[in-house]
């Protein structure tokens, strides 16, 4: 494992609300020099496992817009809920994928599902934000939903690759995108080596959810992420029995990135506008 190093370890400790339903770890943010570890990939939000009492009401956050990238959300406990002004919407559960490519700009809410409000339980989730190249910027919203059965699995030696986004081996992700991207979801269930050959300019993330990870005989834990370097175009990693990872690999945008809540564009003057647009109510409605 000698072709793989940790350049970074991303995480922290300290939670904030989004909302009332979501208590994340955000482990880098739009604007961080942490960017430079992350790019095409402009934030990730963690929510661990929680436990929520049963409530009359329901959860999350309320309308809000984005305009010049993707929001991916992955539930991995519990069920997330969503409406959005181009007219994607419905429940995703443990496994599914939620993948709105807000671009030009969308208006979308965020909630506990209503069956998962009344009845409570633990809850978990991740958000990643996922940066688009300015010539996508002001390209049409797009609401990709996909549930968990609907991805091609890889079983190998002591692992099984779940494909998200982009090609593992011959098995392409279901999540389209707009740069190449690679999401894998990996689980494993003895002590084993995972290799993956992607390209040599891509960014590679290894957040781990579950488990313990080595690589180049250092170990770590759940509720980091870890960005990788590699020799070529080759990474491996072992990971203990049990382990759950999310993988995330990007072709860097060359750009510059300015961003402001939530909105991320290229230039402030982009910002300005698409703070006029939203106040104007040209992202949509509910
Ligand atoms: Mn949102």
């Amino acid at each position: 494992m000698e072709n793989t190093r940790v350049t970074k370890v991303l995480k922290n400790s300290r939670k904030h609300w989004v909302g009332n339903g979501f208590y994340v770890s955000s482990l880098w943010s739009p604007g961080s020099s942490l960017y430079k570890y992350t790019n095409p990939f402009l934030m990730l939000d963690y929510a661990s496992p929680m436990m929520f009492e049963p409530s009359e009401e329901r959860r999350g956050v309320g309308v809000h817009p984005h305009r010049g990238f993707e929001t991916v959300t992955f539930a991995i406990e519990g069920e997330v809920e969503h409406r959005d002004s181009s007219g994607g919407g419905g429940v995703i559960f443990p496994g599914d994928v939620q993948w709105m490519t807000a671009a030009s700009g969308v208006v979308h809410d965020e909630f506990h599902s209503d069956k998962f409000t009344r009845e409570g339980g633990v809850f978990s989730m991740v958000q990643l934000w996922v940066n688009l190249a300015s010539e996508f910027k002001m390209s049409e919203p797009k609401y990709q939903s996909i549930k968990s059965e609907e991805f091609d699995r890889v079983s190998e030696d002591g692992h099984e690759v779940k494909v998200i986004a982009g090609l593992y081996k011959d098995h392409e992700g279901a999540c389209s995108t707009y740069s190449p991207i690679n999401v894998f979801e990996v689980n494993f269930s003895k002590n084993s080596e995972f290799e993956y050959f992607c390209l040599e300019k891509m960014t590679t993330l290894v957040l781990i959810l579950d488990g313990e990870v080595e690589i180049s005989n250092e170990n770590y834990v759940k509720e980091q992420a870890l960005a990788i370097e590699k020799d070529g175009d080759k990474y491996s990693l072992r990971a203990k029995k049990g382990s759950k990872l999310l993988i995330f690999s990007g072709v860097p945008i060359e750009e510059p990135v300015a961003s402001y809540g939530p909105f991320v564009m290229n230039t402030k003057e982009e910002l300005v506008q698409a703070v006029e647009d939203f106040n104007a109510n040209r992202m949509g409605n509910l």
